[in-house]
């Protein structure tokens, strides 16, 4: 199963990868997840995007398509994996494609601006494992501590008011674009993540899927 998950920042995409990633037995690889790594390790790719990141902007295709490419040829992918947060451009979508990487099914989480803005500000994850919690949704039974490893739970550089704006400034303008591209190709299914919780927005990403669980 080879998989893409789009949607707005804060839509939900890493919470439901991890379910997913869980279900299938593949690994869900976030862009973000990869290029903040490398800001903290401090590589030449890290510095290069820290500055985009922080601003909400994209890092530019040509320091993140060889990147991903090459993830995707690792033997673990050999059986599948979940894109969460790539391809964000239609020149990413165009490179799978051109690198022969068919994607089976694209799930998009919709999930409207104003709630995006509220969401991004109550959202931690575990700087150890990446769990994500939410402060009123989806708060870790630990307080500041991650439920899985213990590992401390911090907001992101880039959650801010501030840089939320540009980021969904980004995803309508050159993300949005990508879930039409899927949907002319048949194998877009779209899932309404909206004032849901993440049980109620799992229950219709399954249901969208036709997985009986
Ligand atoms: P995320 O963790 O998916 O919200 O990504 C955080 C930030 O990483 C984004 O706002 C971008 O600056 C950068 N980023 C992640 N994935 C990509 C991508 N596919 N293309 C360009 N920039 C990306």
């Amino acid at each position: 199963m080879k998989m893409i998950l789009l949607g707005p920042p804060a839509a939900g995409k890493g919470t439901q990868s991890a379910y997913l990633s869980e279900h299938y037995n593949i690994p869900a690889i976030s862009t973000g997840s990869i290029i903040r790594r490398n800001i903290s390790e401090g590589t030449e790719l890290g510095k290069k995007a820290k500055s985009y990141i922080e601003a909400g902007k994209l890092v530019p295709d040509e320091l993140i398509i060889d990147l991903v490419i090459n993830r995707l040829a690792a033997e673990d992918c050999k059986d599948g994996f979940i894109l969460d947060g790539f391809p964000r451009t239609l020149p990413q979508a165009e490179a799978l494609d051109k690198n022969g990487i068919n994607i089976d099914k694209v799930v998009e989480f919709n999930v409207p601006d104003e709630e995006i803005i509220e969401r991004i500000s109550g959202r931690r994850s575990c700087d150890s494992c990446g769990a994500i919690y939410h402060v009123i949704s989806n708060p870790s039974k630990k307080g500041n501590l991650c439920e899985k490893c213990g590992g401390k739970l911090v907001q992101r550089a880039d959650d801010t008011a501030k840089t939320v704006r540009s980021r969904l400034e980004v995803y309508h303008k050159e993300t949005k674009p990508v879930s039409g591209y899927y949907k002319e190709k048949g194998n877009l299914v779209t899932v309404d993540g909206g004032r849901r919780s993440v049980e109620e927005t799992s229950v219709a990403m399954w249901k969208a899927l036709g997985v009986e669980r």
